[in-house]
């Protein structure tokens, strides 16, 4: 059976950080992706808060970036590669893939992010592909001088509408209240932007189509108002994020929301088992925390192996 010293699962900035500083300290690394690289910032248009580019950096450009550095210290990047079971083998982890091949771990790296939320209304799932999309930076190019909305008030929601108005005549912003989520700077470039129209105190309450494609929501108001119908071509949903532990959450524990739990230093409670990134109960889900937490991990996980040899 195929060995390795860390095996790391998920292959965003927490996983490529951590296989940097793996590979780095000369453990044979692996990281396990089932897609391609780089995570969420690849489908983020553009990068503004992450130290070293002033100018900020396209989501694919660093994501790129951190492969080629995690690769060029030795760490194995296996694109599309699910890992399917993780269990306790001896003092070690087996790993299981898509594919049925098994890997043993000395240590695991748990990097597998967290998955875009469903807001779980009438139409969602009938439209999604035929003008329902959680992706900006895929989609939004299908809607050139088109009419979208964009539902949420977070970062993510606010970001991804400047980002279509680069291609959609105007844009819809549904927010479920009268203030915004997003950080403050995000939101003035946001008012300031006049295709963007605020929707502000909507809830959703069904996707309607025509055609076999989206034709407008119905919208209800949460300050008594009564509800709208708004034509659309297009909508993006940016409600927030859960979680993907599907993988680990027998193993470790997880907060009240799902989360894995880790401590300061990226452990979770089972040992040889550490955790990086947005599955974790960390509270700032951004880049830079990603990638530290990941180099957290690694360094904690290269202790722990270096400790099981010393034991034995
Ligand atoms: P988020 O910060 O959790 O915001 C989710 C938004 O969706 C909130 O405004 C929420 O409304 C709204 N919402 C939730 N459920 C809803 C529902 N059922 N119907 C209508 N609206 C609903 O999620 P996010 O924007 O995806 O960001 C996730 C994390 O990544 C955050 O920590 C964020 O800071 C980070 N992020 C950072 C950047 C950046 O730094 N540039 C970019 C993207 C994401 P309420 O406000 O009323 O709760």
């Amino acid at each position: 059976m195929e060995q390795v010293d860390i095996a790391i699962i998920g292959g965003g900035p927490a996983g490529l950080a951590a296989a940097l500083y793996s590979a780095r300290a000369r453990a044979s690394t692996i990281v396990f992706e089932q897609g391609i690289p780089g995570g969420q910032i690849v489908t983020t248009d553009w990068v503004e808060n992450y130290p070293g580019f002033p100018a900020g950096v396209s989501g694919q450009e660093l994501g790129d970036l951190m492969t080629k550095q995690a690769e060029e210290f030795g760490a194995e990047i296996r694109s599309f590669t699910a890992i399917t079971a993780i269990e306790p083998y001896d003092l070690d982890f087996k790993l299981t893939t898509g594919e049925g091949d098994e890997i043993i771990a000395r240590a695991v790296i748990l990097a597998t992010g967290a998955v875009p939320k469903k807001l779980g209304v009438p139409g969602e799932a009938e439209f999604t592909g035929r003008g329902v999309s959680w992706c900006a930076t895929c989609d939004g190019a299908l809607f050139r001088e088109k009419v979208v909305a964009v539902i949420g008030g977070g970062d993510a929601a606010v970001e991804e509408a400047m980002f279509l108005t680069k291609f959609a005549s105007k844009v819809h912003l549904i927010h479920r209240r009268d203030e915004l989520r997003a950080t403050k700077c995000i939101q003035e470039r946001c008012f300031a932007n006049e295709k963007i129209e605020m929707q502000w105190s909507r809830t959703i309450k069904e996707i309607k189509g025509a055609d076999g494609k989206v034709a407008g929501l119905e919208l209800a108001s949460t300050k008594g108002e009564p509800d709208v119908f708004l034509p659309l071509d297009g909508i993006f949903i940016f409600v927030g994020i859960d979680p993907a532990t599907a993988l680990a959450g027998e193993l470790v524990e997880l907060d009240e929301k799902g989360y894995i739990k880790i401590d300061h230093d990226g452990r979770t409670s089972w040992p040889g088992l550490y955790a990086a990134g947005d599955v974790t109960d960390s509270e700032l889900k951004q880049v830079i925390t990603a990638a530290a937490k990941g180099a957290s991990a690694a360094f904690e996980a290269l202790r722990f192996i270096d400790e099981k040899v010393c034991s034995i």
